[in-house]
């Protein structure tokens, strides 16, 4: 730390992104991302606008919004995209909360909510979940704050029904309810359409995960357009130019070939029931996930031993070390292969 850096941030945790390993090849179980490569149009478009980068992008993203708002049955001033959706979160939580108004989450969660409202000094409450580690929707009614959920939950994978999500709404008129679904396309259900009657809600979603493009970083907060409205405004007060050209053109490819990637999460989804089945056939108990991941634990062995026992083995899962969920492991669905990979490692470890 220099002698310059300004005295709230003295004391401030960044957040730790799982990780990237360099020392070895590993599987890669650990941070949620795609076992499948981008779509051949995507690959196509990112080498065709490498040409182009001596220009700035186009601020407004005008063609990739336009794109979106085709296949989503809404208006380009809906849709706002963020450099990944970590910065649709960050321009939410400047936008939308200060001095005067704090937010709200699950106690287990999403790791960079409470980063953001320290990083902008909020008050928060941390609201716990209930014992089968379900967000309880009662939790949320008639708060003074605004709210921020995963749907599906992350690490739980455990997700809200619409109905539910309606009813956090319904009780929350004054309150702007941020509904993170980074994960959503993996069985859950999205409450985009609900953009329409609530303009209390902002439904964030990412490249991150179905779409296979994690290292471009790409996201989107969609809203209506007063919502869309105020976080251009943080936009064009922080970073106009956002979205790189390489990852507009790469977004609006992959919109334009939505059937490979609804069949790569089939094959998620198909994967994670593999990958629950033989865990729960080895002693575990696995939560019920709807999204790219599972989260799971044994009786037969501590969470930290198993991931340091597999990572020994060339696999990598995300272990965390807060002690309601220290048992656990979260471990991202990959190929079949890199599945049963793990469930065998997994078999010898507990043998
Ligand atoms: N929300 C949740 C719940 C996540 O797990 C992640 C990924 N770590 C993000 C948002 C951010 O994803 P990205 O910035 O890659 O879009």
């Amino acid at each position: 730390m220099s002698r310059f850096l300004r005295a709230p941030f003295d004391a401030m945790e960044p957040y730790v992104p799982g990780e990237q390993p360099r020392d070895k090849a590993y599987i890669k179980l650990n941070t949620n991302e795609s076992p499948f490569s981008p779509s051949p149009g995507v690959l196509r478009a990112v080498a065709q606008e490498a040409a182009s980068l001596k220009l700035y992008s186009d601020p407004e993203c005008t063609s990739l919004r336009q794109t979106a708002a085709e296949l989503f049955g809404i208006s380009p001033d809906n849709i706002f995209c963020g450099n990944g959706s970590d910065e649709v979160l960050n321009f939410a939580f400047m936008a939308f909360c200060g001095k005067d108004k704090g937010m709200a989450f699950p106690s287990i969660s999403y790791g960079f909510y409470p980063v953001f409202a320290n990083l902008y000094a909020l008050e928060y409450d941390a609201i716990p979940l209930k014992d089968d580690f379900t967000v309880d929707p009662a939790d949320y009614f008639h708060l003074d704050k605004n709210i921020v959920i995963a749907n599906p939950n992350a690490p739980t994978g455990l997700s809200l029904s619409v109905s539910q999500v309606r009813s956090i709404l319904d009780t929350n008129r004054d309150n702007l309810v941020i509904l993170d679904e980074a994960y959503v396309d993996f069985g859950g259900e999205s409450c985009l359409p609900l953009i329409r009657e609530y303009d209390n809600l902002l439904v964030v979603q990412t490249f991150s995960k179905s779409r296979s493009l994690a290292g471009a970083r790409l996201g989107f907060g969609l809203a209506q357009k007063e919502i869309i409205a105020d976080l251009n405004k943080i936009k064009y007060s922080t970073n106009p130019y956002n979205i790189n050209r390489e990852t507009l053109a790469a977004g609006e490819a992959a919109l334009r070939e939505q059937s490979y990637y609804d069949a790569n999460c089939k094959k998620i989804m198909e994967n994670r029931d593999f990958t629950a089945k033989a865990l729960e056939a080895l002693g575990f108990e696995v939560l019920p996930s709807k999204a790219n991941f599972l989260f799971a634990r044994t009786p037969k062995m501590g969470g930290e031993a198993l991931y340091l026992a597999l990572k020994d083995k060339g696999i990598l899962v995300r272990h965390f070390s807060r002690k309601e969920i220290a048992d656990f492991l979260r471990i991202t669905i990959g190929s079949m292969e890199q599945m049963q990979a793990l469930v065998s490692a997994v078999q010898e470890i507990l043998k």
